[in-house]
């Protein structure tokens, strides 16, 4: 049944599908199958086996978005997470859950099963604290981002890693969701009441911010600098005390390098701006939100710091051993990650997708406010995003927006 033709499978199927093509469980496996993804576009399938104390992930592209059957989307999209994550183990070891086997037919991928980690975004909207993730994620984002560009990669090589990835379905959601639709009136935006008024002066309204917009649009897609994950916002990051673990990279191709790293900035943003207005005044809420500022000051800082040390150590051009040119490179990153960090604020206040760490806000002028720093912020970002240059410079503008 599993050989022939594609179809989505349902728990007791893939049970099946488990004891029949995989070698994973052993013969006399008592398996129990939960269906828990959570995400847009795919079902995740967690297998147990209670005899012998073992689990696994299988996660299978479904052919429409669960968020609205408008997109369509290819299932070949999870081949690019299998590979992606494959190739990601090599270059940044212990960072991304280990893959076992990759399905053309029914289009599924059985992975590591990692439900001793927290989903990150669930755990700060529990306004918890994972002291090591700037490190990690600095780790992470230099590995995956440097060694995939033609600084490090031959050239010839490069080539081929931006043909074997270019995603076209998925970059396009990106396209419109991230970089098009919030920043006019768009019928499919999905903005909160108490804020209509402000994103329509301060968004909408304003043309030199829309033109900002057009020129970062065609940046994203003619710029084919690093293999990016696409998607790196809170929810495609599992972490626990010492350790972090990056999941579904499908919306992965060859972007400017900044945009992961704008993401990830962003969506502390939002678990910012949660603990600023759902935690109750005092210490703890204090301690809470110098976390995220040091976080993301950290992030930025050691993500700097390892790259120039990573382009040192492992340059293969010539050129970028001219003098002045990896500053001048990073620079660049750097403004590209303030550029993505302001888009990825504003579209998930105003577009069609948006973040738990800010919808949960139950008071209606809470909600507002909270929305309001974030429009602003990503606002000045995507402006001034010449200017960030260091962590400080990153957290200052939290300040600069209350
Ligand atoms: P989508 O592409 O649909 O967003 P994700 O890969 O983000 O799917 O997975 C959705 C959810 O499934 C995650 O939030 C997590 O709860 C669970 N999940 C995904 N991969 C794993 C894994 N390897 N181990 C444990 N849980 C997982
Ligand atoms: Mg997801
Ligand atoms: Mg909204
Ligand atoms: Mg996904």
């Amino acid at each position: 049944v599993f050989t022939s033709a594609y179809f989505t499978m349902t728990e007791q199927e893939a049970i099946e599908y488990a004891k029949t093509r995989l070698n994973y469980f052993a013969p006399d496996a008592e398996l129990d199958c939960r269906e828990i993804g959570d995400g847009n576009l795919n079902y995740v399938f967690k297998l147990t086996d209670h005899k012998h104390n073992k689990s696994l992930i299988i996660k299978q592209a479904g052919p429409v978005a669960r968020i609205s059957d408008e997109f369509k989307l290819s299932t070949d999209r999870n081949r690019i997470e299998y590979e992606i994550l494959d190739l990601q183990n090599k270059l940044a070891p212990g960072f991304v859950p280990k893959v076992f086997s990759y399905d053309p037919i029914m289009n599924c991928t059985a992975m590591e099963d990692l439900s001793d980690y927290t989903i990150m975004r669930t755990a700060l909207m529990r306004h918890e604290k994972f002291p090591l993730f700037a490190d990690h994620i600095s780790t992470f984002l230099v590995n995956t981002l440097l060694l995939t560009s033609d600084v490090v990669m031959g050239h010839k090589e490069k080539k081929e890693l931006v043909q074997k990835f270019t995603n076209p379905e998925l970059c396009e959601i990106s396209e419109d969701l991230v970089f098009t639709e919030p920043f006019y009136d768009c019928p499919r935006n999905e903005v909160f009441e108490g804020t209509r008024e402000f994103a329509k002066r301060e968004i909408w309204e304003d043309p030199k911010l829309q033109l900002e917009t057009a020129k970062l649009k065609f940046e994203f897609m003619t710029h084919a600098q690093s293999l990016l994950h696409g998607d790196l916002h809170t929810g495609s990051i599992f972490v626990k005390e010492d350790s972090t673990k990056i999941i579904d990279p499908e919306f992965a191709f060859c972007g400017p390098a900044g945009y992961d790293v704008g993401n990830v900035i962003a969506n502390l943003i939002f678990a910012y701006v949660n603990a600023k207005y759902t935690m109750a005044d005092g210490e703890e809420r204090q301690v809470q939100l110098e976390y995220l500022e040091n976080t993301i000051e950290d992030i930025i800082d050691l993500f700097k710091k390892k790259f120039l040390r990573a382009w040192e150590e492992k340059a293969t051009e010539q050129t970028a051993r001219y003098d002045g040119f990896k500053e001048y490179y990073l620079d660049a990153v750097l403004r590209d990650t303030a550029a993505v960090t302001g888009l990825e604020l504003c579209r998930r206040i105003i577009g069609l997708a948006s973040v738990k760490d800010v919808t949960s806000i139950e008071e209606y002028s809470s909600r507002a406010a909270a929305e309001k720093i974030c429009l602003a912020a990503g606002k000045m970002f995507i402006m001034d995003r010449e200017s960030f240059k260091t962590g400080e410079d990153f957290v200052r503008i939290l300040k600069d927006c209350e």
